[in-house]
């Protein structure tokens, strides 16, 4: 039996019910078009340009991560799409049906039944021109994808934690091509088990308020270490935290040398349980800035020491980490995103307002406050946002909202200048 017609986009789908389909996820499937309408732009325009593809030579050119003219020339055969856990192939109709310049996508699933679904849907959707179907074990399609016929793009939508994909995932990737990835495992993210997250991502998970954060830099330094194993990186495009999931865009480069690079864009965050500040803790340094700015060549020098006792509360500290702590997005492309923006994407006003907030999120200040936990801990009332902004701002320091909580504030002003702001409040 199959259930009712489901709309969604250019796309009108059935399943037959035991294959996932949840409509909470439009907005990750609108934000993912958006996404790749901008980048496949792009891309087929580097593709085209004579340039070799090539990362940015620092992280503060990750702004300016493309340079090139506004209107590329189409590849004659456009961009290839891997979308390797696909359940009902929704989001793979939707990109071939929503995204110009796409000559193929695989749409993917291990189970027969999200397979009959796929192939079906495909057929009503008149689509199979561009989208295949797939049955296989995604990590074994992408294997055989790892030395040739590699995708410009992968996209991996799992239940709970991808980290099992990662492997193969950044192998089948065109240099500078595009990997999306999902994760909805938030409770081991977040800190709730953070013993499990070391042993999916390779990085411990903190209770701290800031956890939305934390879950998509725990994310992105776990795909860069999967990366780094085969001399690639990766260089963030955009990344999310919305309902009860985390969603990254990375591009993917190669390069031994740029490899060397990792430690500076990973942190240890020590946590005070009691007030719950934090500090951060690179794992590497760069020599020099500017053009020969390298990565430091012998180890870490002595780092401050970070007090077992927290200054602020006398709380006792926890050791988190390592996360990903360059910039989250670049701001370049979000940019880009907000002048492509469409109405014809069922969820665009939230798009819009997510992406204006993270045009304006301090891109270089990992983690935020949390005002309502601040003044919990002082037993004050939460002052209002727009005095505790001014109040940083005027003692010379830089403020931002975030878009992963309503009630925070990102600042590059030292934890000390933030409580006295709210002590003297
Ligand atoms: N991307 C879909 C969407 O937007 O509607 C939802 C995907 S659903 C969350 C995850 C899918 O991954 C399921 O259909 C499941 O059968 C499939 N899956 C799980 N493990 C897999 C594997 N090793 N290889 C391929 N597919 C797998």
């Amino acid at each position: 039996i199959l259930i009712e017609d489901i709309i969604e986009g250019c796309a009108k789908i059935k399943t037959a019910g035991k294959v996932f389909y949840n409509p909470v996820q439009e907005f990750n499937r609108d934000l993912s078009i958006l996404v790749l309408r901008v980048f496949s732009k792009y891309f087929i325009a580097e593709k085209n340009s004579s340039k070799r593809v090539k990362g940015p030579t620092s992280y503060s050119d990750s702004e300016n991560f493309i340079n090139l003219p506004e209107k590329g020339i189409r590849l004659e055969n456009g961009i290839s799409i891997l979308e390797a856990l696909s359940a009902t192939g929704l989001r793979s109709i939707r990109y071939g049906k929503e995204i110009s310049g796409i000559k193929q996508i695989i749409a993917n699933d291990i189970s027969l039944k999200a397979v009959e679904d796929i192939k079906r849907n495909i057929e009503n959707n008149n689509i199979s021109n561009i989208v295949i179907p797939n049955h296989d074990d995604a990590t074994m399609l992408m294997y055989k994808h790892r030395k040739e016929n590699r995708f410009d793009v992968i996209d991996l939508d799992p239940y709970g934690c991808p980290s099992i994909f990662l492997d193969s995932a950044v192998q089948a990737i065109t240099d500078g091509g595009l990997l999306l990835v999902t994760a909805t495992d938030m409770a081991v993210l977040a800190g709730n088990s953070p013993e499990t997250c070391y042993t999916k991502y390779g990085s411990i998970s903190l209770r701290i308020k800031c956890c939305h954060e934390m879950a998509v830099r725990i994310l992105l330094q776990c795909i860069e270490s999967h990366a780094n194993r085969y001399s690639r990186y990766i260089v963030p495009l955009l990344s999310i935290s919305a309902d009860f999931y985390v969603r990254v865009f990375v591009r993917v480069y190669t390069g031994a040398h740029k490899c060397k690079f990792t430690t500076s864009k990973l942190s240890n965050v020590y946590h005070c349980t009691g007030c719950d500040s934090f500090t951060l803790q690179p794992l590497g340094i760069l020599k020099n800035q500017g053009e020969n700015t390298n990565p430091i060549k012998f180890g870490l020098p002595a780092v401050p020491s970070v007090p077992q006792k927290c200054e602020h509360c006398s709380g006792t500290q926890h050791m988190g980490g390592p996360i990903w702590s360059a910039p989250l997005h670049s701001l370049d492309f979000v940019q880009k995103l907000l002048e492509n923006m469409s109405n014809d994407l069922g969820t665009f006003r939230r798009i819009e307002g997510i992406l204006r907030v993270i045009s304006e999120e301090l891109n270089d200040v990992p983690l935020y406050y949390a005002l309502e936990k601040l003044s919990g801990t002082l037993h004050v009332e939460t002052p209002p946002m727009l005095s505790i902004r001014s109040a940083v701002l005027n003692a010379g320091y830089r403020v931002s909202y975030t878009h992963m909580n309503k009630t925070s504030i990102k600042t590059d002003a030292p934890a000390k200048i933030v409580w006295d702001i709210m002590r003297s409040w």
